[in-house]
Order: C-alpha cells, then sequence, then structure tokens
C-alpha cells in the first residue's frame, strides 16, 4: 500500500492514528536537531517531522538530504502540530516519521513549484507536467472537470443521449480550413478532421436519436488570432421536432444551471436582442452588457452643419463614459492615440465634456454651439461629469472601432467585474455574409442553417437582407455558444448551396449524403454548440482558456512540450505517396 491518506486529508480528529503517506516534497526546512518536510500531492499538504529525538538521527540526516519534488513515502504517527497554520486544512496536525522511502529522484524543476512561480509561460509549457503540479493550474484542471460533469449530468437528465462521432471525416464548412490526414490505403486521398459534427448530429436526427450532445474536440486550422487553439472543445447538441424557442429554453436551462451550480448564482430569464439591435446599440454581435454605454447615433443632429467630416461619413455615432469629463486634455489626447492604433484604425476622435454646471466643451465647438451638444447628450445618455465619445465614418468600420473603444474604456474603468454574469440570446442573425472583397456571400453560421420562413424568395432578389434562424449565446462579451435551425429539405438545401456559388456538381461531391438522408424522412431539427474552453474560462473569472487546457498549443500552433508538429521521415512519407515541395 503506496498511502493510507492524501496529503490534504488529516486533521486534528486522526491525531494518534499511524498513517503512510506519498507525494512529492515540496520544501525542506531544518533546524539542525528537527526537520520539516512539507509534503504535496494533488489533495493539499501535510508537515511531517523527523526529530532525532524522538525517531532517529539517521532518518533526520535522510530527510535533510532529500531534494525539491523528490517522490517519497512516509510512515509514522499523525501529532498535534506546536505551532499551528489556520491557512491549510491540514494545519492542525504533522506526522512523526518512522519510515522513510525514496520512490523516485527528481532533477531541479526548471522553476518553482509554487502558486507564485519564477517561470516564465515558455517554460511552464514546456514543462506542463510540472506546471500542472501548481495550484493555479491544477486547479482550473479540476474546476473544467466540475463544469464537464455539471453539463453532463444536466443534459442526461433532460434525455440527450452522448454519441460519439467520427474525426476522421470529410470537410465541414464552418468557415475555417481543415486539417487534412493523407489515407495510407486509400492513395491520394485525404480525410478532413472535423472542424465541428455538424453534418453527423444532423445525421443522427435523422437515425431517430432526437436529443444529442457530445463534449468534443473540435479543429479549425485558422491563423492564431489571441487565445484560440486549433483543437479546442465544444458541447455540441442537436434535437428534432424544435422550433427556435425550445432550443433557446432547453439551453438557456443548462447556463442557468451552470451558473447555479458552479458559481451559487441565480439569473432570471436571459434578455433577447436582435443582430441589428446589437450592432446598432453595441457595435458588436456579442455586447458585453454589463454595463451601459450603449451607442448614440448622431446623424440627425450632427450632420449638415459646417463640419465637413461628419457632413461626409455614412454614420455618426458616440458614447458617453461616466464621471469621465474630468480627464485632462493629456489623458484625452491618449484616447485619440488609441482609437488611432492600427489594431483600431479610426482617424481621429470628437468628444464633448460634459460640465457639472450642465455646460458642455468640446473639441468642435467651433461648429456646434451648446444647443447642439446638448442634443447630443441627450441621444448619447450623458450626464453631467460625463465624456461624449464621437467616431464617425463607413457604417460597419466606425462601430467595430467605437465598440473597441467602449470596452477599453469599460475595463479601464473597471466596469468589467468577473464576478457578474450577464448573459443574452442574440437571435436573427443575417443568414448571409458578403465577402466584401470576392463580392461572393458567405453562410454567417453554415450552409445548414434555415432562413426565417417566408424569406427564401428574398434570397433571389436580396440575398444580403435574409434573415436565418439563427443565434448565438452571450455571456459577458463573449460568444459562448451558436447554433441555428437546420433545413431539413432537400431542394432547399440545393438552393442554399446555389446561392453560396457551389455547383449541383461541387454540393453533391461535398454534401450528397446529407441530401441523399434528407429524402428519408428528416425531421424538423436544430442545434447549438458551447465553446467549452472559453466557457469555463469565464466561469472561472480568467480571461485566458489556457490554463483550463491541461496540454495547449502556443500562438504558432506548436506543443513545445512534445515538439509538434515535427517532421516525418522519407519512409512514412513513401506510404502516404508524398512528396515535399518545400
Ligand atoms: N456546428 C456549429 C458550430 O460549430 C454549431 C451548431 O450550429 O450547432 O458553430
Amino acid at each position: 500500500m503506496y498511502r493510507s491518506n492524501t496529503c490534504g486529508a488529516l486533521r486534528a480528529s486522526d491525531i494518534g492514528s499511524e498513517v503512510i503517506l506519498s507525494g512529492w516534497v515540496h520544501k525542506v526546512r531544518d533546524k539542525g536537531f528537527v526537520a520539516w518536510i512539507d509534503l504535496r500531492d494533488r489533495y493539499g499538504i501535510t508537515q511531517l517531522v523527523f526529530d532525532q529525538e524522538r525517531t532517529s538521527k539517521k532518518l533526520l540526516d535522510q530527510a535533510r538530504e532529500l531534494g525539491r519534488e523528490t517522490v517519497i513515502q512516509a510512515k509514522g504517527e499523525v501529532i498535534e502540530r506546536a505551532s499551528k497554520n489556520p491557512n491549510i486544512p491540514t494545519g492542525e496536525i504533522e506526522v512523526l516519521v518512522t519510515e522513510l522511502t525514496i520512490l523516485n529522484n527528481s532533477l531541479l524543476p526548471p522553476f518553482t513549484i509554487e502558486d507564485e512561480t519564477d517561470g516564465g509561460e515558455d517554460i511552464r509549457m514546456k514543462y506542463r507536467y510540472l506546471d500542472i503540479r501548481r495550484n493555479p493550474v491544477k486547479n482550473k484542471l479540476i474546476f473544467r472537470h466540475k463544469v464537464s460533469m455539471e453539463v453532463r449530468k444536466y443534459l442526461s437528465d433532460q434525455g440527450f443521449i452522448d454519441i460519439e462521432t467520427p474525426y476522421l471525416i470529410k470537410s465541414t464548412p464552418e468557415g475555417a480550413r481543415d486539417f487534412l490526414v493523407p489515407s495510407r490505403m486509400n492513395e491520394g486521398q485525404f480525410y478532413a478532421l472535423p472542424q465541428s459534427p455538424q453534418t453527423f448530429k444532423q445525421l443522427l436526427m435523422v437515425g431517430g436519436m432526437d436529443k444529442y450532445f457530445q463534449i468534443v474536440k473540435c479543429f479549425r486550422d485558422e491563423d492564431l488570432r489571441a487565445d484560440r487553439q486549433p483543437e479546442f472543445t465544444q458541447i455540441d447538441c442537436e434535437m428534432a421536432f424544435v422550433e427556435q424557442e425550445d432550443i433557446l429554453n432547453t439551453f438557456e436551462g443548462l447556463t442557468k444551471h451552470l451558473l447555479k451550480e458552479i458559481k451559487g448564482v441565480d439569473v432570471e430569464e436571459f434578455p433577447r436582442m436582435t443582430y441589428d439591435d446589437a450592432m446598432r446599440l453595441y457595435g458588436n454581435d456579442k455586447p458585453d452588457i454589463r454595463f451601459g454605454m450603449q451607442f448614440g447615433e448622431l446623424n440627425q443632429v450632427a450632420q449638415h452643419k459646417d463640419f465637413n467630416v461628419f457632413n461626409s461619413a455614412e454614420l455618426v455615432v458616440g458614447i458617453a463614459v461616466p464621471g469621465a469629463a474630468s480627464y485632462t486634455r493629456k489623458e484625452i489626447d491618449k484616447l485619440v492615440d488609441w482609437v488611432k492604433r492600427p489594431q483600431v484604425g479610426a482617424k481621429g476622435m470628437v468628444y464633448v465634456k460634459c460640465n457639472e454646471d450642465g455646460t458642455y466643451k468640446s473639441s468642435v465647438d467651433k461648429f456646434y454651439d451648446q444647443e447642439d451638444l446638448a442634443k447630443w447628450a441627450e441621444i448619447t445618455g450623458a450626464k453631467p461629469g460625463d465624456l461624449i465619445c464621437v467616431l464617425s465614418g463607413n457604417t460597419n468600420e466606425t462601430r467595430a472601432q467605437l465598440s473597441a473603444l467602449r470596452m477599453e474604456l469599460a475595463t479601464r474603468l473597471g466596469l468589467r467585474k468577473s464576478d457578474e454574469f450577464a448573459p443574452l440570446w442574440v437571435v436573427d442573425f443575417p443568414l448571409l455574409e458578403l465577402d466584401e472583397e470576392t463580392g461572393a456571400y458567405h453562410a454567417m453560421h453554415h450552409p445548414f442553417t434555415s432562413p426565417k420562413p417566408g424569406q427564401l424568395e428574398l434570397l433571389e432578389t436580396k440575398p444580403g437582407e435574409v434573415k436565418a434562424n439563427a443565434y448565438d449565446l452571450v455571456l459577458n462579451g463573449n460568444e459562448i455558444g451558436g447554433g441555428s435551425i437546420r433545413i431539413y429539405d432537400k431542394e432547399i438545401q440545393a438552393t442554399m448551396f446555389k446561392h453560396l456559388g457551389f455547383t449541383p456538381e461541387e454540393a453533391k461531391a461535398q454534401f450528397g449524403f446529407l441530401m441523399d438522408a434528407f429524402q428519408y424522412g428528416a425531421p424538423p431539427h436544430g442545434g447549438i454548440a458551447f465553446g467549452l474552453d472559453r466557457l469555463v474560462a469565464i466561469l472561472g473569472g480568467q480571461e485566458t482558456i489556457r490554463d483550463f487546457i491541461a496540454f495547449p498549443k502556443n500562438n504558432s500552433g506548436r506543443d513545445v512540450m512534445i515538439d509538434a508538429p515535427a517532421n516525418i521521415d522519407e519512409e512514412q512519407l513513401k506510404e502516404l505517396h508524398l512528396k515535399l515541395d518545400l
């Protein structure tokens, strides 16, 4: 028997028991005639004591030689600790060791295994197995486990069946590049790794499994913007015989369950907002509604004066920043520089200080009088003491820029509190999205999403205006889930592919199996997928998903621990009928 108890288990009530503990040497404190070792495992830390009077000098000498992270087994008696440590659950006791066995030695770790470590990100990733011994990482993995267990419990209780779908498949269009796997047995042919199990879950609905879920890996070969992973985990779900309302209610239920069980937070009914409103009021399809600062469109009141910048703009829009009228000239200049950074891309910023005495001072006083500025304040909801920031230009770009500014200012003002949870459904997304460069339309969600009832005809005349039965669940400014009611009619699906620029032959080659299945009594169906990594990070009150993943990849998609991706040898290439052309 390696251990009778874990290092987090023993309490004052165990005093007098003989125990065996196993774990890692966390710290050695040597006082000459007596030494203490903090012994660590997943469950906690227990203090071991080696005392030349009470046990033996030999044992004490052995103990003081032990290096950090040596794996040991210690037998002894639980005794009361002279100086108790109220900060740890085992702080009332220690184990007077009578027998010590070294189970394995350890090299000196390249960074300290402490909550506050001296190791930078790169070195911690290279030695991730050591990093996982640290509380901050270990606790996040345990937290993730708790969340996924609650997801399974809730969905299973609601009658959902967990079904696995294959990883070696054919392309699923979720808008990213596929990871490809060459097939040895089928010369010159490739599998694609799933960007999501989309087509399979729809086929499960045709198969009569009317409530499906899976916690599943998905693979997307994208340029890794900050905090994305090439492989990530989804809570993937699909239901048959449902309308949008059924899906929203079911998954609102799941999200409420998680907030309650994991955070102890009760949330009322989730608000719903159309995509158009989200863009108009927040410039963003995943608005953070923990705080206000809604957009106020100023075209009506700011155009047709002598200020040409506004007159020539498609959109003039502002936000009121609470309490920021006190910003100094220098602080405002810095803000203007911030919006002009290439990452944001605004050409400039107009501002209005709403003074406490009810007067206004703006950067465009030459063109606008107090009455004009009062209207701006009314539209943006600015109160005395606030600062109105106004951007102008092309609608889409200006909204994106002001949205970035809104989030930045809210962060600076401490309005994005990690212990506050503000979920929101965004509904009625456009079905198609115009690629400004090529002029072609893409599916905004994916090609299997159904248009809103009665909008099919619009597809021929004004494709950009067709709304979809598609919805996103947003939490604190993050899209944590998205889905749609699907097309389940072969002809409509074929029309959809046509509008996305597929020839009938291409559509058949790529998705013939799905359209075939639709001919055998496909039920109406729809679904949703949650990004588990992000959901867990938000519930855990953190910004980055990386620490919630045991073995994450870096920003270049590399696993620096196992050193992947890697070259393969000639023999393997030959077997796969591949030649490199670098
Ligand atoms: N497959 C979709 C996605 O990965 C989710 C869904 O439509 O259910 O975003």
